[in-house]
């Protein structure tokens, strides 16, 4: 949909956001092939994914928010503006150019990043639809939906995430950039127009104060038994970095489908895909360990680990860290489960994430002033 289609993009979002590729081997690649200013543009796309990471690691009252927002609005907004939503989710808005978006990310969970912003500015300034509920139409149906990805941009194109900062859809933008077959409909184009799109104020209900980050570990531990490795969505690239020397006696993941359906309520290609890497990732770490694996689909995630774990008579279980999102909520009452039987759980963090993360705190450019040094110190040969 845009001038180039999609050949001036990588489209591995999907396969970052869950870690089937990493960002450390893509920048490793990337620097054995070009130079840090050749390749500096490109460098920074990828790095922008662990800023927001670590913005929200710090700050994961802001998802807890935003997830909160979703359910109160979808409770309390009047009947017509919750119609006015759905005919814009489902490509009915009478702008042809935004109305082709919308129906892109439902056949193909896939937009390329002008369109997400133009499509996001369109819902929150044009429409005066509340961006929360954009962010979920998002999330439910891209194929890299990341919890943070997502929820930042969508509060940086709301003005919330950058004070003073808001993106506004131009029609000249789109006609710069997008595929001139986008605009051939023009019906409703004069919305967009230049000028006409004015910043709505939306109120930011989220508490962005800093908590410290967690702890993680980031070596194995010393072993005391049997040992199980939990393979999550947010990683499953065990087979490289601090896990690839782990002797695990077995592996298991977990695929959740209350999860899916409520309170997510995720469409059915986002759960195909989902599934998909996770199974990937559990053939690729059989390979690599040599020990039983096994992909299940239950109910409840914890309860389903804790069940595990007693049956495979573990001392310990070793994952990595979880993001903040679905998986890190399964973290908290998991760890205090587990304990009650005495099994210890072992999260450990890849040391590249734990440095991003404390970059985080501001914004991205002081970040990747750090960053960019460290990449320059650690991948330049
Ligand atoms: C409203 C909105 C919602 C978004 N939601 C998500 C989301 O849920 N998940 C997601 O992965 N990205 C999200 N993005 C960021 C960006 O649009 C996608 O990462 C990018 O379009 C993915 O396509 P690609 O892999 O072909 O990107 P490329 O242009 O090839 O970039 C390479 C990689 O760099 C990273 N990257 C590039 N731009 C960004 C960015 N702005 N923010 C974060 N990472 C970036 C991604 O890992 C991407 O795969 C969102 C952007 C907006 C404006």
């Amino acid at each position: 949909m845009l001038k180039q289609g999609h050949g001036n993009v990588s489209k591995l979002s999907a396969a970052l956001r869950h870690r089937l590729i990493t960002e450390d081997e893509i920048i490793h690649g990337t620097l054995t092939h070009y130079s840090f200013a050749g390749a500096e543009k490109w460098l920074q796309e990828v790095c922008w994914r662990r800023y927001w990471k670590g913005w929200l690691e710090m700050r994961p009252q802001v998802w807890t928010n935003w997830r909160a927002r979703v359910r109160e609005l979808r409770e309390t907004l009047p009947r017509e503006v919750l119609e006015k939503v759905e005919a814009v989710e489902s490509g009915h808005s009478g702008v042809a150019c935004m109305d082709l978006f919308a129906r892109e990310l439902i056949k193909t969970g896939y937009l390329h990043n002008h369109a997400r912003m133009w499509w996001a500015s369109f819902w929150i300034h044009a429409e005066g639809l509340p961006w929360e509920l954009g962010a979920d139409f998002f999330y439910r149906h891209l194929l890299d939906a990341d919890p943070a990805s997502n929820t930042l941009s969508w509060r940086w194109v709301a003005g919330m995430q950058t004070p003073g900062k808001t993106y506004i859809v131009r029609l000249s933008n789109l006609e710069k950039h997008a595929d001139p077959a986008l605009l051939s409909d023009r019906s409703g184009s004069h919305r967009i127009a230049d000028g006409a799109v004015q910043r709505s104020l939306q109120q930011d209900y989220a508490d962005t104060s800093i908590h410290s980050l967690p702890e993680f570990s980031a070596a194995l531990p010393a072993r005391s038994g049997r040992v199980g490795l939990w393979l999550h969505a947010d990683d499953l690239a065990p087979e490289t970095g601090p896990l690839a020397d782990l002797a695990p006696d077995t592996i298991a993941a977990f695929t959740s489908a209350r999860l899916y359906d409520e309170p997510y309520r995720l469409a059915e290609n986002r759960i195909a895909a989902l599934r998909a890497v996770v199974s990937d990732g559990i053939a690729r770490a059989a390979s690599h360990y040599r020990c039983p694996a096994q992909l299940s689909e239950v109910d409840d995630t914890g309860a389903a680990i804790v069940a595990w774990a007693r049956s495979e008579q573990l001392a310990e279980i070793v994952a990595f860290a979880p993001n903040v999102g679905p998986v890190g909520e399964v973290g908290p009452r998991l760890s205090e489960h587990l304990a009650r039987r005495a099994i210890r759980l072992t999260l450990i963090q890849r040391e590249s994430d734990t440095h991003a993360f404390r970059l985080a705190s501001a914004g991205f450019f002081p970040f990747w002033e750090k960053m960019s040094a460290h990449l320059r110190a650690n991948f330049c040969t």
